[in-house]
């Protein structure tokens, strides 16, 4: 069957998207890559940043025990010893005594400190201390405060500025969409860069993350950024990877339907599609009985019809299907293609035969026997209308097998011919060996027919031996009615040829064949009206 424009569509297509693999596959491993190394990066960032919050904290805890025996309560020399505690102590901004339940009861400077709320205090693993977070009431900073319990004195409490807990605002990393945040274990934002930063809710549909908790400490860090950023980052990367992919598939593509159009231009290739395609059609030539002048039988012989309607004749393609192996298929598709077109018309007129040329490969091996019985049994031509022609000009690969074969296909009650009979290497012995029904004499020896080239002994010798042998004649080409005559005289029976008719298509042959046997009736209607 021909290929319909749809499934051309969907090589096209089918084409296309195997083509689109390399781009999508470098865009996924472009982006897998950007996002592993991004990730790295964030990750690297955040163990940094909660090391610095928790080497602070241990400094501030360390002060603190230090200072738990030394300070008492908010007398002088206590206040003198936490004054000078604070200023050396880089992360401490405030060392203050406590009460029991929390609030400050005097600080390094002496005083109450400033008005703050103070957060839930969470315990920390070394269970003396508590951490909380501190809110300024007139101003905008906070403050980590860490908590010690003492046996039998007031607890002690160090105020850490929550810009001392993170890095630098000056540093870059934490600007234009990436952003680090310190949090306490109930979700309290402590410190966040870019700062003011710790109010504003995060699209994390729109960033990447990642959260790193402490295990010592009830904090964690979150460094986030946008993917806008990650997407500027890499541009260049991106744009050198999409370019490479783009290039491969261009390339691809063109290879691919190189590939096709040599393929196209390939008259091998071509030749099997016209067979898949049904191009390979069978045209009829009638064979005469040339005392009454009615048809006898047809020789199927092979036209190559070509999409656009041009006729291909066999001598362009008969010799590639034979090189190529391609004959078989070839000589399949036009017997199964001769029972649809013309069966209908051979179904009720058993005398009439239909020939087919075979390729000495067919006598290789017995397989044709097979294929024939499958082709034809229960079909409108039956096995005993068959006739096999089989050329002289191509020497058979093995003639003992070959004799065997016709043998088993006479069985059949098929009939085999041989074909231009006289040109070839085989001569009289080879007819004789392979025991054939009928011979073809070549239209060589016809067109010499009352020329100067005629030589009577040839055909005579050809006749004399099918007359022993008890062989059907036929004779091939014949064009002229003087032809005609002399083969009559001779008793040749049988004739093809222009004179009659060439190669038909199957309409024309059938509408012959029909006018014909209509014909046949049509005097006994004329009797039965006179009478
Ligand atoms: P062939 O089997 O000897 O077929 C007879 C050729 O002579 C045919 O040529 C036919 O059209 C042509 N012919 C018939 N009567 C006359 C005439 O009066 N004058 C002239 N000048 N020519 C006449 P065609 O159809 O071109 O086939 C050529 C050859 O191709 C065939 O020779 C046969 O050997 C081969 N062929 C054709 N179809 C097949 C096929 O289906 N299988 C195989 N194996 N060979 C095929
Ligand atoms: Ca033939
Ligand atoms: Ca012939």
């Amino acid at each position: 069957m021909r290929k319909s424009k749809a499934w051309w569509a969907g090589v096209v297509l089918g084409g296309a998207a195997v083509a689109c693999v390399p781009i999508l596959l470098v865009e996924l491993s472009l982006n897998g890559y950007v996002e592993r190394n991004a990730r790295a990066k964030l990750e690297s960032q955040a163990r940094s940043a909660l090391g610095l919050a928790e080497i602070r904290l241990e400094s501030a805890m360390a002060t603190l025990v230090d200072l738990s025996s030394v300070v008492g309560g908010c007398d002088q020399r206590s206040l003198e010893i936490m004054r000078r505690a604070t200023s050396a102590s880089t992360p401490i901004k405030e060392i203050a005594v406590l009460d029991e339940s929390g609030l400050t009861t005097c600080t390094n400077f002496g005083d109450g400190g400033e008005p703050r709320a103070v957060s839930r205090e969470l315990p920390l693993a070394d269970r003396r201390f508590e951490v909380s977070l501190i809110r300024f009431r007139d101003r905008n900073d906070r403050a980590l405060r860490l908590r010690l319990d003492r046996k039998n004195a007031k607890p002690l409490g160090a105020l850490i500025p929550a810009d001392f807990l993170v890095p630098d605002t000056i540093d870059d990393d934490f600007q234009n969409g990436r952003s680090l945040r310190l949090v306490l274990d109930n979700s309290e934002i402590v410190a966040a860069r870019p700062i003011g930063d710790e109010g504003l809710s995060i699209d994390h549909t729109r960033t990447l993350g990642v959260h790193l908790k402490s295990d010592r400490f009830p904090i964690a860090v979150v460094v986030e950024r946008t993917r806008a950023t990650l997407t500027e980052e890499y541009r260049d990367l991106m744009t050198v990877g999409r370019v490479g992919s783009t290039l491969i598939t261009i390339l691809i593509f063109a290879f691919v339907s190189l590939y096709f159009r040599r393929n196209r231009s390939d008259p091998l290739v071509q030749f099997r599609e016209a067979i898949e395609n049904g191009e390979i059609v069978p045209f009829f030539q009638p064979t005469i009985d040339i005392s009454s002048g009615r048809i006898v039988g047809a020789e199927v012989l092979a036209r190559w019809r070509r999409p656009d309607g041009t006729m291909v004749s066999p001598a362009n393609f008969i010799p590639l299907a034979e090189r190529s192996g391609l004959i078989y298929p070839m000589t399949r598709a036009l017997m199964k293609r001769a029972c649809v077109e013309v069966g209908a018309a051979h179904v009720n007129r058993p005398q009439i035969n239909i020939a087919f040329n075979l390729y000495a490969g067919h006598f290789a091996n017995d397989s044709i026997i097979e294929e024939l019985k499958a082709i034809f049994t229960n079909s409108q031509i039956s096995l005993s209308q068959i006739v096999l022609e089989v050329t002289e000009r191509e020497p058979l690969p093995d003639l003992d097998l070959a004799r065997n074969i016709i043998e088993r296909l006479q069985k059949l009650g098929i009939r085999v011919a041989i074909d231009d009979v006289g040109t070839g290497h085989g001569g009289l012995s080879y007819l004789m060996k392979l025991g054939v029904d009928t011979i073809k004499i070549d239209k060589l020896f016809i067109d010499a027919i009352n020329t100067e080239r005629h030589s009577q002994t040839i055909i005579e010798t050809l006749l004399e031996l099918a007359r022993t042998m008890n062989m059907e004649v036929i004779a091939e080409g014949v064009e002229s009615f003087d032809q005609v005559e002399y083969l009559r005289r001779k008793g040749v029976h049988q004739a093809q040829g222009y004179v009659f008719a060439p190669p038909l298509p199957a309409a024309s042959y059938i509408a012959l064949i029909e006018a014909m046997y209509a014909a046949k009736v049509a005097p006994a209607e004329q009797t039965a009206t006179a009478a």
